[in-house]
């Protein structure tokens, strides 16, 4: 494809995108294919002979859109939000035409150093403390990892990097095997099974506690794992705070961790991936309150800032223990500059990685905080008045404290009447929500996703689910 093509698919494309998004309301919001429905479309190979661009922009409604899941219906609410937005798309393309792959300061200079800025500018609109931003002067510094699920793993190998360092320094008869096997981590049976696999994938111990009776990770519970575990000859070193819980968007009690993670040389990892961007909000900054204490900090853009996927933002106090952990330095990825600015290479899994601060950037600079911050506000105002109207019908229960932009409801009765319920307003298909269950209650999740979501559209599910109700209890 030659230029002036480009400029022909590219500006139909344009088109065609903005269409979808303004008229996405009209579309049922889950498909009703069959799973293998896609191959009997499209032939069995690839074209010996190019096809024509025209021809793929006629295939996107034929062959693509009867199975996608509109995510940006304003009747999403399955799930938590994924960002979208037009100055986002539009960094993608200019991330996509450079095509950089900004693994060491010198593979893409510009790559590297705005994603240094961004994630300082980032950091100061949620307020996070000096030592974790890079313009401190300090160690500290950010960096945009994929996923929050990247970010915790990267965290707990940060994290047994520094216990394996400091158990040689106070067990010089200690092999690295014989200390690994004695560390123990914790988290919460709330948090995100992405803790869990980062375990797994990190080869240690990792504690699933129980939270008290409102489903938070309290200092206490922390404490008396940890004093279980020394008794026991092992050895804590790593915590995961978890600010919005994905179940029920339940804030763990971080004021109370930090304190015991200081005292016991735990390093703590805070994972805030969907409510982390309400803190650029003052007043939801009380939910991170006690921040300071802790190690890294983690939130997704990506869910809930308007910034699409993917983009992780992640802040560590120390960096040097991952630069270190990670650090195998080929001859060819060596360059004069080492030192003198991040190689981000050592700051996450993978070795490529793109040039993903442009999104940030323009995001940032389209919308400016105040406008990210009335979004935030808008969409937990509807949320709000989607758990006022359902506190109206007595025949519901709502089941967990609304904070965010999350609702957590019942039909007050048995979890397979609940069950019978989701199946049907589901299988109506002009609104997507998705269950969840704690200590055995099932419940329904309803989000508020779509950055179009209007109060009328909250009115237009509210009267699904209501609607839904009659004729389950008529069944009765
Ligand atoms: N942590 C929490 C609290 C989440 O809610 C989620 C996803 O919803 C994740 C982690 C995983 O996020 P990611 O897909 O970026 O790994």
């Amino acid at each position: 494809m030659e230029a002036n093509q480009f400029r022909e698919f590219g500006k139909e494309m344009i088109d065609y995108v903005a269409g979808y998004l303004e008229n996405i309301r009209d579309r049922r919001v889950l498909p009703t294919v069959e799973p293998g429905y896609l191959r009997p479309l499209i032939p069995e190979t690839a074209p010996e002979k190019p096809d024509k661009w025209e021809d793929i922009m006629k295939d996107i409604e034929r062959v693509v859109m009867p199975g996608v899941t509109h995510w940006h219906s304003p009747r999403f609410h399955a799930y938590y939000p994924t960002a979208n937005s037009y100055p986002a798309i539009v960094a993608d393309i200019l991330s996509g035409a450079i095509a950089c792959i900004g693994f060491t300061w010198i593979s893409s200079p510009a790559c590297t150093e705005l994603e240094v800025v961004m994630m300082d500018w980032l950091g100061k609109m949620l307020a996070l403390p000096e030592p974790f931003l890079a313009c401190s002067g300090g160690k500290g510094g950010g960096v945009i990892q994929g996923t929050a699920s990247e970010a915790t793993l990267v965290a707990l190998l940060g994290a047994k990097a520094r216990a394996i360092c400091t158990g040689k320094a106070e067990h010089p008869e200690m092999s690295d095997a014989d200390i690994v096997a004695k560390l123990v981590g914790y988290t919460s049976s709330q948090s995100h099974s992405s803790v869990e696999r980062a375990g797994l994938l990190g080869g240690i111990k990792l504690r699933s506690l129980q939270p008290d009776d409102s489903n938070k990770l309290t200092g206490e519970i922390l404490e008396k794992a940890v004093q279980e575990d020394i008794e026991a000859g092992l050895i804590p070193f790593y915590a995961v705070c978890t600010l919005g819980t994905t179940s029920s968007c339940t804030f763990d009690n971080l004021e109370e961790m930090g304190p015991v993670c200081n005292q016991y040389n735990i390093w703590l990892h805070i994972d805030a991936a969907y409510a982390g961007s309400a803190f650029i909000c003052p007043e939801y900054r009380y939910l991170m309150k006690g921040i300071e204490r802790a190690d890294s900090f983690n939130f997704n853009p990506h869910k809930w800032l308007l910034i699409n996927f993917d983009c992780s933002a992640m802040w560590l106090k120390d960096p040097s223990w991952l630069v270190n952990a990670f650090n195998v330095d080929p001859l060819y990825l060596k360059h004069e500059q080492q030192g003198s600015a991040p190689d981000y290479r050592h700051w996450q899994i993978p070795l490529g990685r793109r040039f993903r601060a442009l999104k940030i950037w323009f995001v940032l600079r389209l919308y400016g905080i105040e406008n990210l911050q009335a979004h935030i506000r808008k969409q937990i105002a509807m949320a709000h008045h989607f758990e006022a109207l359902v506190r109206s019908d007595e025949r519901f229960e709502i089941t967990q404290e609304v904070t965010m932009g999350l609702v957590c409801f019942r039909l007050t009765g048995s979890n397979e009447m609940n069950e019978q319920f989701l199946k049907r307003l589901n299988g109506k298909g002009v609104i997507h929500l998705v269950p969840s269950k704690i200590r055995d209650t099932y419940f329904l999740r309803l989000a508020i996703c779509s950055k179009q979501t209007e109060m009328s559209d909250i009115d237009v599910s509210w009267k699904e689910v209501k609607e839904t109700a009659d004729e389950i209890l008529a069944k009765k």
